[in-house]
């Protein structure tokens, strides 16, 4: 059975301080899990683990995972803000983006981020406009990659990395344009839930790896393997363990990087989603019970706070707090209020009786669940909670005001109108 990380008696007692909705995330989870992935990994001299901050950035759980070591990996001008607010520095910081905009570039150079590249082309984009860094990662894409002769994914079909002929001559390039310390990497399946993903992705990047030696005599100095580690979302499912995986690297690591005299190698990680993913839930209330062809029950949140059910069909385990353990003998669509049909939390999901007033726990949104959010409908973002390791409960970010998604309206006459009605409708709720 799936258990929210808090129970009834918390969760009650945070919705009493706080309005529904909220994302609440548990700090002991957090450093737990970044814990477990560097003793995982320990064996490694160099690992380190790159947060990937677009599954979560906010600065207060980034901040704890400085704490426990980890670095950021950031795709974009405001996640390399972050880092920096954050005093991320140097080669603490991966800077793993795609169609880059040179701005992007000429910060991530000022705060000496390592530049993950993800063209050929890009090697003369990046030394136009900020030139090139002693060390530089590249992005592999293979074109094919499988799993136990499953097909996980189809790296073909995907946007990101070099082929590995480009791979041979980018860092041939790279050298002679001043490089000195060489990075490879790959993101080849998502939310995998596998032990044999990483040790897969390895081998091949640690053979791509003696072949570039072989082809050109760099010698590597990193690989990174990316996220794409998963986590259990439905009941049924087995959490991967981190050191089973990291002990299969290791192994793979013998067998062909230590016969190629690169056992040296340094390894780093970018997972966001087996980082945070089950440590972050979404609190909302039932407000409204509907019966017509089916039953619903109507949430005071929406896709708007997650939506990962509406645009992947993603399974998201639901509890109804205190019913936790009564017999699921009901069948329910949860909604949001969106006007669209897709704003479902679940469908012909098998639950406790609920209630209006219920508290309705949504797990597993610790990682791409509120930083997804978007504001269509004009729904306006929830808070964000820390329940934090002495039992206390911090607001992380407040909830999204009118004010706020009228802001960017400033530059027309009606943005000063709408904003007086805004702060009138506060003052009134105050
Ligand atoms: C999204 C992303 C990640 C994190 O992926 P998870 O599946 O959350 O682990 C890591 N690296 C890059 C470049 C990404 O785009």
């Amino acid at each position: 059975m799936k258990k929210p990380f808090a129970d009834h008696e918390t969760i009650t007692r945070i919705a009493a301080a706080h309005p529904t909705p909220f994302h609440l995330y548990d700090e002991a989870g957090i450093r737990n899990t970044a814990r477990a992935v560097n003793a995982a990994f320990a064996w490694n001299g160099g690992y380190r683990e790159y947060f990937a901050v677009k599954a979560n950035p906010n600065p207060e759980i980034l901040a704890i995972l400085k704490e426990e070591g980890c670095g950021v990996d950031c795709s974009s001008l405001t996640e390399l803000m972050l880092a920096e607010a954050l005093g991320f520095r140097g080669e603490e910081i991966m800077f793993s983006s795609n169609a880059t905009p040179a701005e992007e570039f000429v910060y991530a150079r000022k705060l000496g981020a390592i530049i993950n590249l993800d063209d050929f082309s890009h090697i003369d984009f990046l030394e136009r406009c900020a030139g090139i860094p002693e060390t530089i990662c590249c992005r592999y894409n293979p074109g094919h990659f499988a799993l136990h002769n499953n097909i996980m994914s189809d790296p073909a079909d995907a946007k990101y990395g070099f082929t590995k002929e480009q791979l041979r001559a980018g860092f041939s390039l790279l050298r002679e344009k001043g490089a000195r310390t060489f990075g490879l990497h790959a993101f080849l399946a998502s939310n995998t839930l596998t032990h044999a993903y990483y040790p897969a992705l390895a081998r091949l990047l640690f053979e791509t790896a003696v072949w570039l030696k072989e082809e050109t005599g760099i010698r590597l100095g990193f690989i990174n393997l990316s996220g794409g580690v998963g986590i259990p979302y439905r009941p049924e499912e087995e959490a991967n363990d981190i050191g089973q995986i990291g002990a299969l690297v290791r192994e793979a690591r013998d067998e062909i990087l230590a016969p190629a005299g690169l056992a040296e190698l340094s390894l780093c990680t970018e997972m966001g989603r087996f980082m945070l993913g089950p440590h972050g839930c979404l609190v909302a209330a039932a407000l409204h019970s509907k019966e017509i062809h089916k039953r619903y029950i109507g949430l005071d949140a929406c896709a708007a706070d997650l939506m990962r059910p509406a645009i992947y069909g993603a399974y998201h385990h639901i509890t109804v707090s205190g019913k936790e353990d009564r017999p699921a003998d009901r069948v329910y669509d949860i909604t949001g209020s969106l006007c669209e049909n897709n704003d479902k939390f679940a469908v012909d999901r098998a639950l406790p009786e609920i209630e209006k007033g219920d508290l309705i726990v949504i797990h597993d949104t610790g990682a791409h669940g509120h930083a997804m959010g978007y504001n269509y409908n004009g729904k306006l973002r929830s808070a964000e909670l820390l329940l934090q390791t002495d039992g206390s409960v911090r607001l992380i970010r407040r909830a999204e005001r009118p004010e706020d998604y009228f802001a960017t309206l400033s530059v027309t006459p009606f943005g000063e109108r709408l904003n007086g009605i805004a702060g009138r409708l506060r003052t009134r709720a105050e």
